[in-house]
């Protein structure tokens, strides 16, 4: 499972036990059903991915028309792009030290 679906699972989980264990539900069941929905179909793994051609840092920020790197703190850097993931890591994960866990 991948990061980000793993953590929005665990706070679903905690939101349904919170309104378990109050008299009325605390947190919107409709909310709750369409965060439920939104983690069933989740699939991060295969989403286009971005990075920075300067240092490879994913960490890109959109303000005011501009693209922002936090790494290297360059503006407008050139972008690099990526199929998904796994693309990216099989290039670029050693300089972060992570590997994909499931080489094929
Ligand atoms: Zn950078």
């Amino acid at each position: 499972m991948n990061y980000r679906k793993e953590i929005l699972s665990q706070i679903y989980l905690y939101m349904s036990d919170v309104n378990n264990m109050a008299p009325f539900p605390i947190y919107d069941t409709g909310d709750m059903a369409d965060l439920k929905k939104m983690i069933d179909t989740i699939e991060y793994d295969e989403e286009p991915v971005e990075c920075c051609a300067n240092c490879k840092s994913l960490h890109l920020i959109e303000e005011e028309g501009k693209t922002h790197c936090m790494k290297c703190r360059t503006t407008d850097p050139e972008i690099e792009e990526f199929k998904n993931i796994k693309d990216y890591l099989s290039q670029y994960g050693d300089i972060w030290d992570l590997k994909d866990e499931k080489d094929e």
